[in-house]
This record gives C-alpha cells, structure tokens and sequence, in this order.
C-alpha cells in the first residue's frame, strides 16, 4: 500500500518552496523504490480565499488520515486585518490539535560554506549539530488568561505526563545520535520547571541511564548556545523556552530559508515544515530559499518513513549543492549572482543523482 503523503503548499513562497520539496521527495523515492502517494490540499489564506477557513474540512480529513503532512507556509499582507474573524494562522493552530503533534523537533547544523553567513565567529560554529526538542502544546501559550485594566495573568502549567511524553521523543533520538540530553528549565525559580526536572532525573535513570543527561537553567542555556553551541547534541525544553531557545539557535547556521522542522505525534507520524513564513516581501519572484523544505522532506524521510539513509542523502546533497557554489539570495555576497529557487532545486537534484 502507498504512504500517503499530504502537501499543503499554503501562501507566499509556500507554493515556490514546495514545488522543490515535491521534487526531491519524488525523486529520492524513486531512486530508493518508495511508493509514495501525494496529495494536495488547501491552507492558510488561499484556503480562505477558497472556500471561507483557513483549514477546511476537507484538508482536515487528509491530514488526519496521512502519513506525514508536508507543510509550506501560511499567512501574509491580504488576510492580516487584526479585525478580521479568520486568520490563516488559525489553520496552522487546528492542523497541529488535529494531528496531536506535541514535540517539534529544529535540526540546527553549521557547515563551513555559510559560516560567513553567521554573526557568530567560524570557529565557534565548527561541528555544531544540535537538535532543538521544544514541547508544543503545554506550558504558558496554553494556560488559563486573564486581562483586567492594569492587571493580568497567563498561567503556566505541566503535567508528568505532558513532560514524560516529549522528554521519550528527546531520549530516542539522542540513541540515534551522539548520547547526550540536555534539559533546559528554570528550576530555581519555577514550579513547573522543579516538576520538569524531577521527571527527568526520574525518567533517565530508571529507563534511559545509557545516555548522558545535562541539565542546565534556561538563562545558561541561551548563553551556552553562543559560547559553545558544538557541545550540545539534543536539547529538550519546554514550550516557551524552546520558541525562544529555537530562533536564537537558528542564527547558527547563517539563514532562516535552510532551516527545517519536525512535529511529532506519539506515533511519530509528522508535519514537515520549513521554520521560514511565507516571506511576502519576496512572494512570486522565485527567489526563495528552498533548502529548509527540501531538509523538512529529509526529516519526514527520517522520523516518519523510517529511511535515515535517504534522509542523510538528501541532506548531504543540499550542503553539496551549495559548497559548489549555488546559492539563493539570501546566501549569497551582495552584488554576486545568485541562483532562482527552481535553480538551487535543480542543483540538489543533481548531487543526488536524480
Ligand atoms: P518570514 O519568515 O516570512 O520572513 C522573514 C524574512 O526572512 C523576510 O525578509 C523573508 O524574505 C526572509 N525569508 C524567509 N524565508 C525565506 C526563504 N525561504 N528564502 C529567502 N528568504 C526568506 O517572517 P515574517 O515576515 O515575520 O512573516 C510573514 C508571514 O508569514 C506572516 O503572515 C506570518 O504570520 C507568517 N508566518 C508563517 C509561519 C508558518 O507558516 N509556519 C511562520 C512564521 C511566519
């Protein structure tokens, strides 16, 4: 039976992004004998446009039964009125309640053809290859609100079990990588954060003593990040701390169109997306960077489908492509010539033997 994958290219550079993705995952699982079914469907803005919600019914139904989703961007200029009663950032929000995606994963690697691209100095950003693990349904963003005048609360709150949960998803994949766990908290200060440590000092030594487990306050963390970002292997966090955690990490590797990634379910079935928008000040010139779809592909190869070669192999053909010289825009010196998003596509294709 064919896995069934849905794509759901959104707006802006969504649609140009993914096209490239598309091509890479077609061909990857032609060369490795995958039988793939890809599907479309609407989100976001162009879904509103449709057919009056940003998540349809339709698109729903898809999701629920796919495989992995593969997700381009949504949002943008034409459907940002505050007063408006949809919003396609809406779509995003129902379409990972729809999938119970609680862990997202963000891959950060540094390889040396961007290093300039960095504001970090080179020899910092050698051999860093962290992967950022932030629990995505808890915590403050879904805690009780409350507003008056001159006064208000957001509640943060956790359970062992929401802890537990993406705490497994973090010591998994460091089996799968170097060994080491760090978990990042603020356990002199917060509750939540005290509970989030004790779980985890439970947790790795009755089931997972074979890894080494680091924990470290949040406000070393982002420190840590930038003075030795080399040392970190998996980093595991909770909700707000691992949205801001990411975006610092993010300014490793030079530019936010290469980064890539992954939400998981208990079942380790996905949706794939770039960390990038929908960029509308570069929408429909076909210049976008389309290397963190293309890696989002590689991750939905490596977590959902289970084919960490091809993952590697795709990866390896997109650091390829751009050590021998294309680039898109954003990766390229002021005043060079630099590659459309088709172009670096084509590129990736080539060092795959595609
Ligand atoms: P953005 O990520 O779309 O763009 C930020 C900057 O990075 C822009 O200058 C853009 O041109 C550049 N950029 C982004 N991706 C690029 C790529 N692949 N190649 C080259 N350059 C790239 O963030 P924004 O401008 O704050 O948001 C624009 C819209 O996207 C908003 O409507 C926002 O709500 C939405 N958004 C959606 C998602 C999502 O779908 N997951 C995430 C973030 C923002």
């Amino acid at each position: 039976m064919a896995t069934l994958i849905a794509v759901l290219a959104g707006d802006g550079i969504g649609p140009e992004v993914t096209a490239e993705g598309v091509r890479v995952l077609e061909a990857a699982a032609a060369l490795a004998g995958l039988n793939l079914e890809l599907r479309e469907a609407l989100i976001g803005g162009a879904a509103i446009d449709a057919c009056g919600e940003p998540f349809p019914g339709e698109t729903r139904a898809l999701c629920r039964e796919a495989d992995a989703v593969l997700l381009g961007a949504v949002g943008g200029p034409k459907w940002s009125d505050p007063e408006a009663s949809v919003r396609p950032e809406q779509g995003l929000l129902d379409l990972r309640a729809a999938m119970g995606v609680f862990a997202n994963l963000r891959p950060v690697k540094t390889v040396p053809a961007l290093y300039a691209a960095s504001p970090l100095r080179a020899e910092l950003l050698e051999g860093v290859d962290i992967l950022v693990v932030r629990e995505l349904t808890g915590g403050i963003y879904f805690g009780r609100k409350h507003r008056e005048v001159d006064w208000a609360e957001d509640v943060c709150s956790y359970s062992k079990e929401e802890i537990e949960r993406v705490l497994r998803i973090a010591a998994e994949l460091a089996r799968e990588r170097r060994r080491k766990v760090t978990s990042v908290d603020k356990a002199n200060v917060l509750e939540t954060s005290r509970l989030w440590r004790s779980v985890t000092d439970r947790l790795f030594a009755s089931e997972y003593d074979d890894l080494e487990l680091e924990t470290i306050l949040v406000d070393a963390a982002a420190m840590h990040l930038l003075s030795r970002p080399a040392d970190f292997d998996v980093l595991v966090t909770e909700n707000m701390f691992g949205d801001i955690l990411t975006d610092e990490a993010s300014m490793l590797s030079g530019s936010m169109g290469m980064l890539p990634s992954a939400s998981l379910n208990a079942e380790r079935r996905g949706l794939f997306e770039p960390i990038h928008g929908s960029a509308p000040d570069i929408a429909g010139q076909g210049i976008a960077n389309p290397c963190g779809m293309i890696l989002s592909v590689a991750l939905l190869l490596r977590y959902t489908l289970k084919q960490p070669a091809l993952a590697d192999e795709i990866e390896r053909a997109v650091y390829a492509a751009i050590a021998a010289g294309t680039r898109t825009r954003d990766l390229s010196a002021a005043g060079t010539q630099s590659a459309s998003t088709r172009q670096m596509g084509d590129a990736v294709l080539e060092q795959l033997g595609a």
